[in-house]
């Protein structure tokens, strides 16, 4: 949580304590030029270096987060509020888990791509993946140190420099990405932080960056689209969810409910593809409500001393508490009964929301159709697969989803109609921590893709260099003739075509005159 003051600085807030523990300031509209100003003339001999050169750059920041894990974990927790095994498990796995990843494949992955071009066989093509310069990464509170992290890798891997804008509740974990890579050994300006709100965002992209990573609300995502199609320079687009969770007849209860939980109170519910809608056979529906608030009854909550003292954590701004009470206000009012929580925890300091159960929720709530970013489960029971998943395909946004069933073909046929970037079947969540699959969304969820080989390529420009490889022949050039016209048409027929064609198109070679078939009817038209 911040507090903006007048002398421009930013007011770091614990949410799990209402301590204010450090004062930052914002940087000015000059200091983020400058900021892209070195960073653009670092690029320059950044990208000179080798990739095996930039990933052993790379391993050292790993080893640093691995040598500085406790003292990491410490700021992460202290700012957030999260809970020590989310910072460890949702912060970092991912990020040391890439660098490993990505330092031996991206080698590969980033050199020339050779290849053959069956037309010309006289000719031969290759792409070079080229970085895109100085890369604008702007991103949000509620993963303050994997989402950025998980592009700084990509990023500078491919050989681009990298300015960071955090966002404003969270400063002091950009900061520290910044510090990491500075005490790794990484040269001055390949890796940078400005720390600012919205006017520091929108003046990293008057800036002369190549491209920007921007990961936040749906609004906010329509501004940076607008600004880069302005600029003409390429966005990656990771915005807003509403989950669905849809549980098949024959699902495991006991477990589905365990994986509920996780997907919809993790991080207390603030992730962009936590499970914001359930839908639950009408079969099974009452067995898994009494599960789900009994096994919600179990969670512990608060801030936690040493690692494993609780469970959930607390809400980081009242922003997001007053959107958490409109939604289950607005589910109340329609109907829906609150089967346990449903209140900010009483007795503490700290920000906590009781994690809610909602039931009997349908479309026509709030809870249901607009991102709720808290601890909240609504849960609509449906009679038909069908059904199901028009529900789950019904609203506006498109990252995750997942699908519940003993029947793994079943759930793999639910799964490939589902209109989401990632779909995944008995778990939820965590993919975004695996480095080889892809991250990103359809629909309002956004556009682009982050980590795996997409995301690495999406640093770069792919340039296709075409050259000779043994004689020239030049096909295309003047003069046009009726002998090259019924050249290429022979040529036509015989590479594009059936086999019916084919055969026509040799025979016209062989005859080195034009086919005849078909000249009525393209006479026709
Ligand atoms: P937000 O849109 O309010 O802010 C995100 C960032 O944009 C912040 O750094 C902010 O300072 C900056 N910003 C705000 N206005 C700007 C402007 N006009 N120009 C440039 N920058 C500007 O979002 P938030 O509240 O920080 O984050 C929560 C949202 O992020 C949720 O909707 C969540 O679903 C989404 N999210 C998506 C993903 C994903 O991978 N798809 C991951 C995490 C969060």
């Amino acid at each position: 949580m911040i507090k903006k003051s007048k002398e421009s600085f930013l007011h770091v807030q614990n949410p799990a304590t209402g301590e204010y523990t450090e004062k930052i300031k914002i940087a000015s509209k000059e200091d983020v030029e400058n900021a892209v100003k070195k960073a653009r003339e670092a690029q320059k001999s950044w990208a000179a270096l080798s990739v095996k050169e930039r990933s052993k750059y790379i391993l050292k920041v790993r080893n640093y987060l691995l040598d500085h894990i406790d003292s990491i974990i410490e700021t992460l927790h202290n700012e957030t509020g999260k809970i020590q095994m989310e910072v460890l498990s949702h912060e970092l796995l991912g990020p040391i888990d890439t660098m490993y990843q990505y330092a031996k494949k991206a080698p590969r992955l980033l050199s020339p791509q050779k290849f053959f071009l069956h037309l010309v066989p006289y000719k031969r093509s290759e792409i070079h993946y080229k970085p895109k310069g100085v890369v604008g990464i702007i991103s949000p509170w509620n993963f303050p140190f994997t989402i950025p992290m998980g592009e700084i890798i990509m990023a500078v891997l491919a050989g681009n420099t990298v300015v960071l804008k955090p966002s404003e509740i969270t400063p002091l974990s950009g900061l520290l990405i910044e510090k990491i890579f500075k005490r790794s050994g990484f040269p001055d300006a390949i890796v940078q932080t400005i720390v600012g709100d919205g006017k520091t965002g929108a003046a990293l992209l008057d800036a002369p960056i190549d491209h920007i990573v921007f990961t936040g609300s749906v609004n906010t995502g329509k501004i940076i689209a607008v600004k880069a199609a302005e600029k003409m320079i390429t966005a990656t687009l990771e915005l807003g969810g509403k989950d669905p969770m849809i549980v098949l007849p024959d699902a495991d209860i006991q477990r589905t409910v365990r994986g509920a939980l996780f997907g919809a109170f993790a991080n207390s519910g603030q992730v962009c593809a936590s499970v914001e809608r359930v839908y639950v056979h009408s079969s099974i529906y009452e067995k898994f409500l009494d599960e789900v608030v009994f096994q919600t009854n179990q969670l512990r909550q608060g801030k936690d001393r040493v690692a494993g003292d609780f469970d959930i954590g607390p809400i980081i701004s009242e922003k997001q508490i007053d959107t958490i009470k409109r939604h289950i206000a607005d589910a109340k009012k329609k109907g829906a009964r609150i089967l346990t929580g449903g209140n900010l925890k009483k007795g503490t300091k700290g920000r906590f929301f009781e994690p809610t159960v909602i039931a009997d929720a349908n479309h026509s709530m709030e809870c249901m159709m607009e991102e709720t970013f808290g601890p909240t489960m609504p849960i609509m029971p449906y009679e038909t697969i069908e059904e199901a998943i028009l529900l789950a395909n019904a609203t506006a946004f498109g990252l995750t989803a997942s699908v519940w069933s003993k029947d793994r073909k079943k759930a793999m046929k639910v799964a490939s109609r589902i209109e989401a970037g990632t779909v995944i079947i008995n778990d939820a969540i965590y993919t975004h921590a695996m480095a080889e699959t892809p991250w990103g969304g359809v629909k309002n969820s956004g556009m682009g893709r982050v980590h795996s080989d997409m995301g690495l390529l999406e640093f770069t420009n792919p340039i296709h260099i075409n050259k000779p490889a043994w004689i020239n022949i030049d096909l295309w050039w003047y003069p046009y003739t009726m002998r090259s016209f019924n050249f290429f048409k022979n040529f036509i027929f015989l590479f594009s075509g059936n086999m019916v064609h084919r055969l026509k198109g040799l025979l016209g070679f062989a005859s080195w005159n034009t086919i005849t078939f078909g000249k009525k009817k393209d006479d026709e038209l």
